[in-house]
C-alpha cells in the first residue's frame, strides 16, 4: 500500500501510522537477525518499515534486494531510499525500474552525503545535484509510485539559512514529493515551529517527524555532530552522567523518546519514523507503550 494512502485511511480513523527505519546489515547473521526483529515487531502493527541507502552510495543492492525480500517474505509494507551518489540517471533509472518490477510502491528519494573524505557533494557528469531531480524521475519510472523526500526542522548543514532551506524543501513538493520525513530532532519545539513555516509557505504534503531513541551516548554525539541536531542542555547533562553506564544511558533515551513521541502524538503529528539503527527493541517497547496509551485520542 501506498503511504500516502495508510496516511490517508489513518487519519480518518483519528490514528497516527509508524515506521521503522533499518539499514542493510553487511553478513548473512546480520540479514537474519533482521529479519527476526521484523517478525517481532508485527504484533505491534507497523505501517511499514524502510531500508537505508548505504552511505556513500555503498550498499545499493542490498537494499534492493531487503525491499523486496520483505514485501515477499513478510506482511509489513517496505519503502526504499535511494540517494544520487555516484550514479548516473541510467543506473538510477535501472534501479527503479527493478524496484517497481517487484511491486515495490513506497520510495524515499535523497541526494545522499558527499562519500568519506569529500567535504563537499560533487553529482555524477550524468547524476543529478539535488533529491528533486530525483523524485521527478522516481515519477518518470513510476507514475504510481509513492515517493516522498527528507526535511530539516533545524536546517540542512549545508544550509542553516532556514528559510531559504525551506524554500528549497518546497522545490522538492513541487517535484513531486507526496509526504516528508524529518531529520531526527530532540526539541519538539523545532518539528512544529517547521511543521507551521512549512504549511505557512503552502507545503501541504504531511510531515512525519523522525525519531531516534538514544541507545549509546557517544552514538548520538556523533550523529547530531554530523546532521546538526540540538541535544537540548538538560538531556546532555543527563547523557553525560550516564557516559560509563550504557544500560542507564539506552533507558534514558527509551524513556525520553516515549515522553517526546506521546508529546507530538497528542499535539497532532500524524505518525512517527523511528530511526531504529538496527537496534529495534527500544523502539519496540516505545511503541507498545504508546499503542497502551493512545495519547492521540487526547487530541
Ligand atoms: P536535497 O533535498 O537535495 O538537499 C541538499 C542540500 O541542497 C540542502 O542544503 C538543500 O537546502 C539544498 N538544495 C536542495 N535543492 C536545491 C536547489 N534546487 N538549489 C539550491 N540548493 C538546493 N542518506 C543516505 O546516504 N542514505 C539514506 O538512506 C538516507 N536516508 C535518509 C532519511 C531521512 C528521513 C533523512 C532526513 C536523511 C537521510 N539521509 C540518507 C541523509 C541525506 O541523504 C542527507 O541529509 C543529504 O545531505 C541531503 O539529502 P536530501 O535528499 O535532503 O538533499
Amino acid at each position: 500500500m501506498k503511504i500516502t494512502d495508510m496516511l490517508r485511511f489513518a487519519g480518518e480513523r483519528g490514528e497516527p501510522i509508524f515506521s521503522f527505519e533499518f539499514f542493510p546489515p553487511k553478513s548473512d547473521a546480520g540479514v537474519g537477525a533482521l529479519f527476526e526483529s521484523l517478525q517481532a515487531l508485527r504484533p505491534l502493527n507497523p505501517s511499514f518499515v524502510s531500508v537505508t541507502w548505504g552511505a556513500g552510495g555503498s550498499s545499493r543492492g542490498r537494499t534492493l534486494e531487503l525491499v523486496t525480500r520483505i514485501k515477499r517474505e513478510t506482511e509489513i509494507e517496505a519503502m526504499a531510499h535511494l540517494t544520487c551518489v555516484g550514479v548516473s540517471r541510467a543506473e538510477l533509472t535501472e534501479q527503479l525500474t527493478i524496484l517497481r518490477d517487484a511491486g515495490v510502491q513506497n520510495v524515499l528519494a535523497l541526494r545522499g552525503d558527499p562519500p568519506r573524505g569529500q567535504r563537499e557533494f560533487i553529482a555524477h557528469s550524468e547524476g543529478f545535484a539535488y533529491a528533486s531531480d530525483l523524485l521527478k524521475l522516481v515519477l518518470e519510472v513510476g507514475k504510481d509510485l509513492c515517493v516522498g523526500g527528507a526535511c530539516y526542522p533545524e536546517g540542512h548543514p549545508e544550509t542553516r539559512d532556514l528559510a531559504r532551506d525551506l524554500r528549497n524543501c518546497k522545490i522538492k513538493v513541487e517535484a513531486g514529493a507526496q509526504f516528508l520525513i524529518t531529520q531526527l530532532f530532540f526539541d519538539n519545539h523545532h518539528y512544529f515551529d517547521f511543521v507551521g513555516r512549512a504549511r505557512a509557505a503552502g507545503i501541504e504534503v504531511p510531515i512525519l517527524p523522525g525519531i531516534m531513541p538514544i541507545t549509546n551516548v557517544e552514538q548520538v554525539e556523533r550523529f547530531t555532530a554530523l546532521c546538526g541536531a540540538q541535544v537540548p542542555p538538560m538531556l546532555a547533562a543527563a547523557m553525560r552522567v550516564r557516559r560509563s553506564d550504557p544500560e542507564q544511558a539506552l533507558q534514558l533515551g527509551v524513556a525520553y523518546a516515549a515522553l517526546q513521541c506521546a508529546d507530538l502524538l497528542r499535539r497532532g503529528a500524524p505518525g512517527i519514523h523511528f530511526y531504529t539503527l538496527n537496534r529495534s527493541s527500544a523502539t519496540r517497547a516505545i511503541l507498545a507503550a504508546l499503542r497502551a496509551q493512545e495519547p492521540w485520542r487526547e487530541l
